[in-house]
Protein backbone atom coordinates (compact mmCIF):
# COMPACT_ATOMS: atom_id res chain seq x y z
CA UNK A 1 0.00 0.00 0.00
CA UNK A 2 1.10 3.78 -0.55
CA UNK A 3 2.27 5.56 2.23
CA UNK A 4 0.52 8.68 3.11
CA UNK A 5 1.60 11.45 5.56
CA UNK A 6 -0.16 14.69 6.23
CA UNK A 7 -0.85 17.01 9.34
CA UNK A 8 -2.43 20.35 10.72
CA UNK A 9 -1.62 22.30 13.72
CA UNK A 10 -3.48 22.60 16.55
CA UNK A 11 -3.45 26.62 16.12
CA UNK A 12 -7.32 27.52 17.67
CA UNK A 13 -9.88 25.83 18.86
CA UNK A 14 -11.37 24.44 15.64
CA UNK A 15 -10.62 23.82 12.29
CA UNK A 16 -12.50 26.04 9.22
CA UNK A 17 -13.88 24.50 5.96
CA UNK A 18 -10.50 25.07 4.10
CA UNK A 19 -8.70 22.47 6.47
CA UNK A 20 -11.56 19.94 5.48
CA UNK A 21 -11.67 20.96 1.75
CA UNK A 22 -8.41 21.34 1.08
CA UNK A 23 -7.29 18.36 3.52
CA UNK A 24 -9.17 16.80 5.89
CA UNK A 25 -11.36 15.10 3.05
CA UNK A 26 -8.85 13.69 1.49
CA UNK A 27 -7.32 12.25 4.58
CA UNK A 28 -10.72 10.73 5.16
CA UNK A 29 -10.68 9.43 1.65
CA UNK A 30 -6.91 8.00 1.37
CA UNK A 31 -7.75 5.66 4.37
CA UNK A 32 -9.14 3.31 1.87
CA UNK A 33 -6.33 3.04 -0.37
CA UNK A 34 -3.26 3.74 1.45
CA UNK A 35 -1.34 2.96 4.82
CA UNK A 36 -1.99 6.62 6.54
CA UNK A 37 -0.59 8.90 9.15
CA UNK A 38 -1.59 11.58 10.24
CA UNK A 39 -1.02 14.09 13.21
CA UNK A 40 -2.02 17.07 14.92
CA UNK A 41 1.08 18.70 14.72
CA UNK A 42 1.47 20.90 17.99
CA UNK A 43 5.31 21.66 17.55
CA UNK A 44 4.34 23.46 14.63
CA UNK A 45 2.16 25.37 16.60
CA UNK A 46 4.51 27.44 18.96
CA UNK A 47 6.66 29.29 15.98
CA UNK A 48 3.73 31.67 16.71
CA UNK A 49 2.58 33.25 20.09
CA UNK A 50 0.57 30.58 22.02
CA UNK A 51 -0.94 29.95 25.06
CA UNK A 52 0.05 26.83 27.23
CA UNK A 53 -3.02 25.80 27.95
CA UNK A 54 -4.86 26.90 25.05
CA UNK A 55 -2.39 24.63 22.85
CA UNK A 56 -3.20 21.52 25.30
CA UNK A 57 -6.85 21.60 24.96
CA UNK A 58 -6.44 22.91 21.14
CA UNK A 59 -4.47 19.23 20.57
CA UNK A 60 -7.25 17.30 22.30
CA UNK A 61 -10.05 18.85 20.06
CA UNK A 62 -7.90 18.62 16.94
CA UNK A 63 -8.14 14.90 17.58
CA UNK A 64 -11.57 14.99 18.44
CA UNK A 65 -12.35 16.56 15.28
CA UNK A 66 -10.06 14.41 13.06
CA UNK A 67 -11.82 11.11 14.67
CA UNK A 68 -15.25 13.02 13.91
CA UNK A 69 -14.40 13.83 10.25
CA UNK A 70 -13.94 10.04 10.02
CA UNK A 71 -10.34 9.31 10.78
CA UNK A 72 -10.38 5.92 11.81
CA UNK A 73 -8.10 5.18 14.08
CA UNK A 74 -8.46 0.97 13.43
CA UNK A 75 -6.86 1.65 9.88
CA UNK A 76 -5.02 4.76 10.10
CA UNK A 77 -2.32 5.91 12.63
CA UNK A 78 -3.45 9.07 14.81
CA UNK A 79 -1.39 10.81 16.98
CA UNK A 80 0.71 14.06 18.27
CA UNK A 81 4.09 15.21 16.56
CA UNK A 82 5.58 15.81 20.47
CA UNK A 83 5.34 12.21 21.43
CA UNK A 84 7.27 11.25 18.76
CA UNK A 85 10.64 13.03 19.46
CA UNK A 86 12.17 11.84 16.16
CA UNK A 87 10.36 14.12 14.03
CA UNK A 88 12.69 16.77 15.94
CA UNK A 89 15.78 14.24 15.80
CA UNK A 90 15.40 14.36 11.93
CA UNK A 91 14.69 18.08 11.62
CA UNK A 92 18.29 18.68 12.49
CA UNK A 93 19.91 16.69 10.06
CA UNK A 94 17.82 18.23 7.52
CA UNK A 95 18.06 22.06 8.71
CA UNK A 96 21.59 21.08 8.16
CA UNK A 97 21.09 19.84 4.73
CA UNK A 98 18.15 22.36 3.56
CA UNK A 99 20.20 25.40 2.55
CA UNK A 100 19.11 29.07 3.90
CA UNK A 101 18.61 30.63 0.63
CA UNK A 102 15.71 27.92 -0.02
CA UNK A 103 14.14 28.47 2.72
CA UNK A 104 14.13 32.51 2.76
CA UNK A 105 11.99 31.54 -1.06
CA UNK A 106 8.92 30.55 1.68
CA UNK A 107 6.13 32.84 1.01
CA UNK A 108 4.75 31.27 4.10
CA UNK A 109 7.60 32.75 5.94
CA UNK A 110 7.25 36.67 4.35
CA UNK A 111 3.09 36.02 4.96
CA UNK A 112 3.03 35.05 8.68
CA UNK A 113 6.42 37.32 9.71
CA UNK A 114 4.50 40.11 8.33
CA UNK A 115 3.33 41.30 11.92
CA UNK A 116 6.06 41.06 13.51
CA UNK A 117 8.42 41.51 11.03
CA UNK A 118 11.40 38.99 9.75
CA UNK A 119 13.39 40.61 12.83
CA UNK A 120 10.82 40.05 14.94
CA UNK A 121 10.17 36.67 14.11
CA UNK A 122 10.76 33.25 16.11
CA UNK A 123 13.51 31.19 14.14
CA UNK A 124 11.51 28.30 14.57
CA UNK A 125 8.61 30.17 11.92
CA UNK A 126 11.76 30.47 9.62
CA UNK A 127 12.72 26.63 10.14
CA UNK A 128 9.04 25.44 10.43
CA UNK A 129 9.46 23.95 6.81
CA UNK A 130 12.47 22.05 7.70
CA UNK A 131 10.74 20.42 10.10
CA UNK A 132 8.00 19.51 7.93
CA UNK A 133 10.34 18.03 5.67
CA UNK A 134 11.35 15.83 8.70
CA UNK A 135 7.67 15.21 9.53
CA UNK A 136 6.79 14.13 6.53
CA UNK A 137 10.51 12.08 5.53
CA UNK A 138 10.46 10.50 8.79
CA UNK A 139 7.56 7.85 7.21
CA UNK A 140 9.18 7.30 4.31
CA UNK A 141 6.00 8.65 2.63
CA UNK A 142 4.53 8.38 -0.99
CA UNK A 143 1.95 10.85 -1.09
CA UNK A 144 0.82 14.33 1.10
CA UNK A 145 -2.38 15.76 0.86
CA UNK A 146 -2.25 18.86 2.01
CA UNK A 147 -4.24 22.82 0.54
CA UNK A 148 -2.49 24.58 -2.36
CA UNK A 149 -0.41 27.04 0.09
CA UNK A 150 1.55 24.02 1.50
CA UNK A 151 2.52 23.23 -2.76
CA UNK A 152 5.88 25.62 -2.24
CA UNK A 153 6.83 23.66 1.39
CA UNK A 154 6.44 20.26 -0.53
CA UNK A 155 8.44 21.39 -3.06
CA UNK A 156 11.22 22.50 -0.74
CA UNK A 157 10.86 18.74 0.97
CA UNK A 158 11.47 16.51 -1.97
CA UNK A 159 14.47 18.64 -2.68
CA UNK A 160 16.23 18.20 0.62
CA UNK A 161 15.04 14.59 0.05
CA UNK A 162 16.81 14.42 -2.69
CA UNK A 163 19.74 16.33 -1.84
CA UNK A 164 19.86 13.86 1.02
CA UNK A 165 19.98 10.89 -0.91
CA UNK A 166 22.13 11.95 -3.63
CA UNK A 167 24.66 12.51 -0.89
CA UNK A 168 24.24 9.72 1.94
CA UNK A 169 22.78 7.22 -0.18
CA UNK A 170 19.10 5.97 -0.77
CA UNK A 171 17.14 6.74 2.55
CA UNK A 172 14.15 8.77 1.81
CA UNK A 173 11.16 8.31 -0.69
CA UNK A 174 10.77 11.34 -2.36
CA UNK A 175 7.13 12.65 -1.81
CA UNK A 176 4.65 13.63 -4.31
CA UNK A 177 2.26 16.61 -3.30
CA UNK A 178 -1.71 15.31 -3.73
CA UNK A 179 -4.21 18.18 -3.95
CA UNK A 180 -7.59 18.18 -4.98
CA UNK A 181 -8.73 19.79 -7.71
CA UNK A 182 -11.89 21.34 -5.92
CA UNK A 183 -11.68 23.49 -2.42
CA UNK A 184 -7.61 23.36 -2.83
CA UNK A 185 -7.80 26.86 -1.76
CA UNK A 186 -10.77 28.32 0.04
CA UNK A 187 -11.02 32.23 0.40
CA UNK A 188 -11.37 34.12 3.42
CA UNK A 189 -14.80 35.51 3.24
CA UNK A 190 -14.15 39.00 4.21
CA UNK A 191 -10.65 39.35 2.38
CA UNK A 192 -11.40 37.24 -0.96
CA UNK A 193 -7.57 37.85 -1.99
CA UNK A 194 -6.31 35.92 1.46
CA UNK A 195 -6.54 32.03 2.05
CA UNK A 196 -9.15 31.21 4.90
CA UNK A 197 -7.05 30.02 7.85
CA UNK A 198 -8.05 29.63 11.25
CA UNK A 199 -4.69 31.89 12.97
CA UNK A 200 -6.47 34.98 11.35
CA UNK A 201 -8.97 37.43 12.53
CA UNK A 202 -12.33 35.01 12.60
CA UNK A 203 -14.77 37.20 10.98
CA UNK A 204 -14.08 35.49 7.22
CA UNK A 205 -13.23 32.33 8.89
CA UNK A 206 -15.90 29.43 8.76
CA UNK A 207 -14.91 27.15 11.74
CA UNK A 208 -16.28 23.73 11.81
CA UNK A 209 -17.45 23.75 15.51
CA UNK A 210 -18.80 27.37 15.31
CA UNK A 211 -22.81 27.73 15.76
CA UNK A 212 -24.59 27.30 12.77
CA UNK A 213 -26.25 30.85 13.68
CA UNK A 214 -22.53 32.47 13.95
CA UNK A 215 -21.46 30.64 10.55
CA UNK A 216 -24.42 32.09 8.80
CA UNK A 217 -24.05 35.10 9.74
CA UNK A 218 -20.46 34.68 8.36
CA UNK A 219 -21.36 34.06 5.48
CA UNK A 220 -24.30 36.31 5.29
CA UNK A 221 -21.62 39.48 5.60
CA UNK A 222 -19.48 37.58 2.94
CA UNK A 223 -17.93 40.35 0.89
CA UNK A 224 -19.67 39.65 -2.33
CA UNK A 225 -18.81 41.61 -5.43
CA UNK A 226 -20.82 44.40 -8.09
CA UNK A 227 -23.27 43.11 -10.29
CA UNK A 228 -26.08 40.52 -9.07
CA UNK A 229 -25.78 37.48 -11.21
CA UNK A 230 -24.73 34.13 -9.68
CA UNK A 231 -21.88 33.02 -11.71
CA UNK A 232 -18.40 31.76 -10.89
CA UNK A 233 -15.51 34.30 -12.38
CA UNK A 234 -12.36 34.30 -10.33
CA UNK A 235 -10.94 37.52 -11.80
CA UNK A 236 -14.02 39.58 -11.67
CA UNK A 237 -15.71 37.90 -8.56
CA UNK A 238 -13.51 36.33 -6.56
CA UNK A 239 -16.14 36.28 -3.63
CA UNK A 240 -18.87 34.59 -5.24
CA UNK A 241 -16.86 32.42 -6.78
CA UNK A 242 -15.68 31.33 -3.53
CA UNK A 243 -19.60 30.94 -2.20
CA UNK A 244 -19.54 28.74 -5.03
CA UNK A 245 -16.81 26.83 -4.64
CA UNK A 246 -17.69 25.78 -1.07
CA UNK A 247 -20.90 25.35 -1.92
CA UNK A 248 -20.32 23.19 -4.92
CA UNK A 249 -17.76 21.00 -2.72
CA UNK A 250 -19.91 20.55 0.20
CA UNK A 251 -23.37 19.66 -1.77
CA UNK A 252 -21.42 17.73 -4.88
CA UNK A 253 -23.15 19.85 -7.35
CA UNK A 254 -21.50 21.10 -10.40
CA UNK A 255 -20.63 24.64 -10.48
CA UNK A 256 -22.35 25.43 -13.66
CA UNK A 257 -25.33 23.22 -12.09
CA UNK A 258 -25.40 25.90 -9.27
CA UNK A 259 -25.18 28.63 -11.64
CA UNK A 260 -28.01 27.07 -13.28
CA UNK A 261 -29.92 26.33 -10.22
CA UNK A 262 -29.37 30.67 -8.84
CA UNK A 263 -30.26 31.66 -12.54
CA UNK A 264 -32.36 35.13 -12.08
CA UNK A 265 -31.91 34.80 -8.27
CA UNK A 266 -29.46 37.45 -6.19
CA UNK A 267 -26.31 37.19 -3.71
CA UNK A 268 -28.96 36.65 -0.97
CA UNK A 269 -30.38 33.33 -1.94
CA UNK A 270 -26.95 32.01 -2.41
CA UNK A 271 -25.71 32.93 0.77
CA UNK A 272 -29.01 31.33 2.74
CA UNK A 273 -28.96 28.39 0.93
CA UNK A 274 -24.98 27.95 1.23
CA UNK A 275 -25.32 28.41 5.28
CA UNK A 276 -27.96 25.32 5.21
CA UNK A 277 -25.47 23.14 3.43
CA UNK A 278 -22.52 24.44 5.71
CA UNK A 279 -24.97 23.39 9.04
CA UNK A 280 -26.53 20.41 7.39
CA UNK A 281 -22.47 19.18 7.23
CA UNK A 282 -20.91 20.63 10.81
CA UNK A 283 -24.10 19.59 13.08
CA UNK A 284 -23.01 15.80 13.35
CA UNK A 285 -19.15 16.65 12.93
CA UNK A 286 -19.71 19.03 16.12
CA UNK A 287 -21.86 16.75 17.99
CA UNK A 288 -19.62 13.38 17.94
CA UNK A 289 -16.49 16.36 18.31
CA UNK A 290 -18.21 16.83 21.36
CA UNK A 291 -19.07 13.37 22.63
CA UNK A 292 -15.46 12.62 21.94
CA UNK A 293 -14.15 15.34 24.39
CA UNK A 294 -16.50 14.21 27.00
CA UNK A 295 -14.61 11.55 27.22
CA UNK A 296 -10.97 11.88 27.01
CA UNK A 297 -9.42 9.03 28.58
CA UNK A 298 -10.61 7.32 25.48
CA UNK A 299 -9.30 9.66 23.06
CA UNK A 300 -5.40 9.98 25.07
CA UNK A 301 -5.67 6.02 24.77
CA UNK A 302 -5.50 6.33 20.71
CA UNK A 303 -3.54 9.05 21.01
CA UNK A 304 -0.97 6.43 23.01
CA UNK A 305 -1.30 3.61 20.63
CA UNK A 306 -0.87 5.61 17.63
CA UNK A 307 2.43 7.69 18.92
CA UNK A 308 3.78 3.95 19.63
CA UNK A 309 2.91 3.04 16.06
CA UNK A 310 4.50 5.67 14.69
CA UNK A 311 7.86 5.61 16.32
CA UNK A 312 8.51 2.16 14.96
CA UNK A 313 8.64 3.78 11.75
CA UNK A 314 9.91 6.76 12.85
CA UNK A 315 12.70 5.21 14.83
CA UNK A 316 14.09 3.40 11.89
CA UNK A 317 14.13 6.32 10.03
CA UNK A 318 16.33 8.26 12.47
CA UNK A 319 18.47 5.17 13.07
CA UNK A 320 19.39 4.63 9.55
CA UNK A 321 20.00 8.63 8.48
CA UNK A 322 22.19 8.86 11.99
CA UNK A 323 24.14 5.98 10.95
CA UNK A 324 24.22 7.34 7.17
CA UNK A 325 25.44 10.69 8.52
CA UNK A 326 28.41 9.79 10.60
CA UNK A 327 26.51 9.88 14.14
CA UNK A 328 28.97 7.16 16.47
CA UNK A 329 26.43 4.90 17.77
CA UNK A 330 25.45 4.82 21.30
CA UNK A 331 27.43 1.75 23.20
P1 LIG B 1 -2.85 28.54 10.47
O1 LIG B 1 -3.53 29.85 10.29
O2 LIG B 1 -2.53 28.23 11.89
O3 LIG B 1 -1.69 28.32 9.54
P2 LIG B 1 -4.47 26.94 8.71
O4 LIG B 1 -5.94 27.13 8.67
O5 LIG B 1 -3.64 27.48 7.59
O6 LIG B 1 -3.98 27.46 10.12
P3 LIG B 1 -2.86 24.53 8.85
O7 LIG B 1 -2.84 23.70 10.10
O8 LIG B 1 -1.71 25.44 8.59
O9 LIG B 1 -4.23 25.37 8.87
O10 LIG B 1 -3.05 23.58 7.60
C1 LIG B 1 -3.74 22.33 7.67
C2 LIG B 1 -4.11 21.87 6.28
O11 LIG B 1 -5.18 22.67 5.77
C3 LIG B 1 -2.98 22.01 5.25
O12 LIG B 1 -3.00 20.88 4.41
C4 LIG B 1 -3.34 23.25 4.48
O13 LIG B 1 -2.82 23.25 3.16
C5 LIG B 1 -4.85 23.16 4.47
N1 LIG B 1 -5.47 24.48 4.34
C6 LIG B 1 -5.33 25.53 5.19
N2 LIG B 1 -6.07 26.58 4.79
C7 LIG B 1 -6.69 26.19 3.65
C8 LIG B 1 -7.59 26.84 2.75
N3 LIG B 1 -7.98 28.09 2.98
N4 LIG B 1 -8.05 26.15 1.68
C9 LIG B 1 -7.65 24.88 1.45
N5 LIG B 1 -6.80 24.21 2.26
C10 LIG B 1 -6.32 24.85 3.35
MG1 LIG C 1 -1.53 27.31 7.67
Amino acid sequence: LPRVFSGIQPTAGSFQLGNYLGALRQWVALQETAEAFYCVVDLHAITMDWDPEELRQNSLTSAAQLLALGVDPARSTLFVQSHVPEHLQLSWVLECVARFGEASRMTQFKDKSQREGADGSSVGLFTYPVLMAADILLYQTDQVPVGDDQRQHLELTRDVATRFNNRFGPTFTVPSVFIPEAGARVMDLQTPEKKMSKSLPPAGCVFLLDDPKVSAKKIRSAVTDTGREVVADAANKPGVTNLLTIHSALSGRSIPELEQHFAGRGYGDLKKELAEVVTEFVSPVRARTQELLDDPAELERVLAGGAERAREVAAATVADVYERTGFLAPG
